[in-house]
């Protein structure tokens, strides 16, 4: 049975059993800040369990897209993980609960294929239940009749659920196949998880928890009023099932991954793999973690992650260079990705039809990091292999954090490939060294960061004013003042009745007019007068949807919460802020009409009168373009269109042609924006009233910030202006220092820098001259040390290295070749020494060498060979002691 018809008849079972069909959340987890990415059905409907949202229906079915990178090491050597799978889930919010919950997922896994069921083999499948749920066994025993000796408890790591923070908590119930004798040992799902593979897992929220760190000790407060049910069923893994085939990798919609690469590679799959995975040959897990990783990373694009070095953008980094990797060890080492993204993407586009759609940019991020990770690779393994054969020939068992951070700063040399690398050589790395300079320097870096955004990550305090009082309305779409009430008052955490003078605090209103920073858009500035006290506002964050905190600090008098308060944002900020916005959503609309609609914005930055937008794009924008782009935006701002903002539904909104943003997740209800009708974007920004009020928009200039994104950045409105008519002062004070008209200052600057150039030459010439000149008497100079004639001289600073290394063949050659010579001439440069020995085939025949010489003077450093040779590295001030050092080594 296809996948895809196993997920089609999932959602009808459970449509037909009263469910409402929910379509699956995009892989980014935007809602919650403790998680990358979704990893589980339920992830979606969170607000509904903890009771913090009314559910719209009481029950749900889905199938949810997932990544779960903590299995990414088992990927390929058991045969059930992957890092991107899709959980089939069926959900019940205090209606249904254990009882229908076991019968339901029986009837489906049972259920006759003619009937719409699975069709699996009840005498096959065991359950397990936790430790004490006596009810869950009378359940599956006697309402469905499975055999005892095919019911398991098991303890709380494995069959108790919570989400780690107090709310609902309950056992697990699941159900595991028996896939028989020759994938493993016999004796249920405790002695062997691979031949007992569980496939789905039911989850009893029965209880709720309190707060504890730990994840098995926790107190249990008692029952839930309302007891709910999530449940997951590995899509991959019935698949894997009902397709009779080993493994996950090996179903419909991931073998012809895995068969693209042994075809590349040259490899049989599976020629010397038995079919219980632990029985499988290294090729093989490596052809498996291929696939995996290539769909993976196509989902993961898909839903608008994009390459980076931290957060998600680093787990798809991540997949993609192990799957490239995984091709190299495979012994393929042109790129890969163009052969095998087009496979996944056929594989999973029926399913997930924009895919196909969105290919173009999908493959362009991909290509891109492969190329950028194969660049990286050239370099960085030539120097880790040096620091392994270091190690090696020091006997050491290790590299040092020191040389792994090196290699990671310095050349972007990914740790996890340098543990890789150097594990394959037999070498460890010293990773507690490699993390304390990766925390120093992270540390660095965020020190700032941090203290401006939401300082802890303990959202409880939060979540508790949210839950009291309900949604902050934001007013100031349409006011700039409003009187509201202080609904609370917190300091790190914890809540306050009152500050003081001087106090830096978190504020909350009801409602307030003040814009959260949120969508690029910097948050307002402004005052909250409350009684006597006045509150400065500083920056203005939404630490949980639905909450608005003003963080500041009272410059006068107290602030009690309760009080009424009246709050007043900095107008001219506002505006100077709303203007770039607009200016973002023209630039945005323009480089789309100029590159293509896959132009898109992948992030931005309005701040007062400067705009910082970046977006997707293979290669750098070229001036003419940028020039074009300009000139567009600022032609429309002439034709000073309205600015309008509307709520309507997704569908709507996308209909109308409304640009909406990868990564950011849309309810059903979404507001647009647009400029006349050039520009329609989804947004929540403010903006200004009509594209005129901006006067002026300059782009400054474009730069690269990572493979295939793109930075702009420009100034709107009287910052425009004034950069102009700095630039304008600029040239007119140059023509004046040049004495000519201003459009003539670039061609006199050429002049002079091309006059400037030819003189510097011409004055290198002749010191090399002068240098050169001396070499006659120099060669007359030369004195008899034991039998040699030696010159030994210091040429003036600044003498270039080839003009030393003449000056020596020269003196040299001025010598009678008959007689045995050596020319020492020592340089200064840069506060180092250095030193060229020549040495003639007289002098040879008496066993003398230029290379010894040198490295006898430099302590071994130095290269060339008998005729010449140089080194340094040494103290200036060492120069005379190296010419008389080399005498030395002649006399002897
Ligand atoms: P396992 O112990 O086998 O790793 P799990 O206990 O982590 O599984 P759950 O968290 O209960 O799994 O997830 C629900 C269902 O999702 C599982 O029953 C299984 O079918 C599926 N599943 C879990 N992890 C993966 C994965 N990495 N790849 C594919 N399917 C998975
Ligand atoms: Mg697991």
């Amino acid at each position: 049975m296809r996948t895809a018809e196993i997920k089609r008849r999932f959602l009808a079972f459970f449509e037909a059993n009263g469910h409402t069909v929910v379509p699956s959340a995009p892989l980014p987890a935007i809602d919650d800040p403790n998680l990358l990415f979704v990893n589980a059905g339920m992830v979606q409907f969170v607000p509904y369990f903890l009771g913090q949202v009314a559910p719209p229906y009481q029950r749900a079915t889905s199938v949810q897209k997932v990544i779960r990178t903590p299995d990414i090491d088992e990927v390929g050597k058991t045969s059930r993980h992957g890092t991107f799978f899709q959980m089939n889930g069926n959900f019940s919010f205090g209606d249904y609960f254990k009882e229908q919950a076991i019968a339901l997922a029986w009837n489906l896994a049972t259920g006759p294929v003619a009937e719409g069921g699975l069709g699996l083999d009840g005498d096959r499948i065991w359950a397990t239940v936790y430790l004490d749920d006596d009810e869950a066994i009378d359940i599956w025993h006697r309402q469905v009749g499975l055999p005892l000796d095919r019911i398991v408890r098991r303890g709380k790591k494995d069959n108790f659920w919570s989400m780690g923070i107090p709310g609902p908590c309950g056992p697990c119930s699941e159900l595991y196949l028996d896939r028989g004798p020759e994938y493993g040992k016999e004796g249920g799902p405790e002695v062997d998880e691979d031949r007992y593979m569980e496939f789905w897992n039911l989850v009893f929220m029965q209880y709720e928890r309190g707060p504890g760190a730990d994840k098995e000790n926790y107190p249990i407060l008692g029952e839930l009023p309302a007891k709910n049910i999530d449940t997951g069923m590995g899509l991959e893994r019935i698949a894997s099932i009902l397709q009779g085939v080993d493994n996950l990798y090996e179903i419909d919609e991931v073998r012809p991954i895995l068969d693209r690469a042994a075809e590349m590679t040259g490899k049989v799959y599976g020629a010397h793999s038995g079919h219980a995975a632990n029985q499988s040959h290294p090729d093989d897990v490596r052809l498996r973690v291929i696939a995996d990783h290539v769909r993976t990373a196509l989902m993961l694009i898909g839903d608008g992650v994009i390459p980076a070095n931290d957060g998600r953008g680093y787990v798809l980094r991540r997949i993609l260079r192990r799957a490239i990797r995984a091709v190299r060890l495979l012994g393929w080492n042109a790129p890969a990705l163009p052969e095998l993204l087009p496979v996944a993407r056929d594989c999973m586009s029926p399913s997930y039809p924009e895919l196909a759609e969105d290919y173009e940019r999908i493959s362009q991020y991909a290509y891109g990091e492969e190329e950028a990770f194969l660049a990286t690779l050239r370099q960085g393994t030539v120097i880790l292999d040096q620091a392994v054969a270091n190690a090696k020939r020091s006997g050491g068992q290790q590299l040092s954090g020191d040389q792994a951070f090196t290699l990671h700063d310095t050349y972007g040399f990914p740790i996890d490939l340098t543990l890789e690398i150097a594990a394959e050589q037999g070498l460890s790395v010293d990773q507690e060294e490699f993390a304390r300079l990766m925390t120093e320097q992270r540390r660095r870096a965020k020190a700032d960061a941090q203290a401006r955004k939401t300082g802890h990550a303990d959202l409880s305090a939060y979540r508790e004013v949210l839950e009291a009082g309900g949604k902050v309305e934001f007013t100031g779409y349409h006011e700039v003042s409003r009187e509201s009430r202080v609904r609370a008052l917190l300091s790190g955490g914890n809540g306050l009745a009152a500050a003081e003078e001087g106090e830096t605090v978190e504020l909350v209103l009801d409602a307030t007019p003040f814009y959260a920073e949120g969508g690029g858009q910097q948050p307002d500035g402004g005052t909250i007068t409350v009684g006597g006290g006045q509150f400065e506002v500083l920056d203005v964050q939404s630490p949980v949807p639905g909450l608005i905190i003003h963080r500041g600090r009272v410059v006068r008098g107290q602030v009690q919460v309760g009080e009424d308060a009246f709050a007043e944002i900095d107008v001219t900020r506002r505006r100077a802020i709303s203007r770039a916005h607009t200016a973002t959503h023209l630039v945005h609309q323009t480089m789309r009409a100029f590159l293509g609609e896959s132009a898109t914005q992948a992030g931005s930055l309005n701040a007062p009168g400067r705009l910082r937008f970046d977006f997707n794009t293979p290669g750098p924008v070229s001036a003419s373009v940028l020039h074009d782009v300009e000139a567009q935006v600022n032609e429309v701002l002439m034709s000073d269109l309205e600015v309008h903002a509307f709520i309507t539904s997704l569908a709507e909104a996308k209909s109308l042609g409304a640009v909406a943003l990868f990564g950011e997740k849309y309810g059903d209800q979404v507001r647009v924006v647009e400029v006349g009708d050039y520009a329609r974007e989804l947004c929540g920004g403010t903006h200004a009233a009509r594209s005129g009020q901006l006067g002026l928009v300059k782009i400054l200039h474009e730069s690269s910030i990572g493979s295939g994104v793109r930075r702009v950045e420009a100034l709107v409105g009287t910052d425009a202006f004034e950069f102009l008519a700095r630039e304008h002062l600029l040239v007119s004070r140059l023509a004046e220092l040049f004495r000519v008209p201003n459009e003539q200052v670039a061609e006199r600057v050429e002049h002079t820098v091309t006059a400037l150039r030819d003189a510097e030459k011409e004055l290198e010439k002749l010191r090399a001259a002068a240098v050169m000149g001396n070499a006659a008497g120099l060669a007359d100079s030369a004195r008899d040390v034991g039998g040699v004639s030696f010159v030994g001289t210091e040429v003036p600073p600044g003498t270039g290295a080839n003009d030393v290394r003449t000056l020596a063949q020269e003196i040299r050659g001025r010598i009678p070749a008959a007689h045995p010579a050596v020319v020492a001439v020592a340089a200064r440069a840069g506060g180092k020494a250095s030193l060229v020995v020549a040495v003639n085939g007289a002098g040879r025949d008496r066993g003398l060498s230029a290379s010894d010489l040198v490295k006898g003077a430099l302590s071994g450093r130095g290269g060339g060979n008998a005729d010449l040779a140089q080194g340094g590295g040494v103290p200036e001030a060492d120069a005379p002691k190296l010419l008389a050092t080399v005498e030395a080594l002649i006399a002897r």
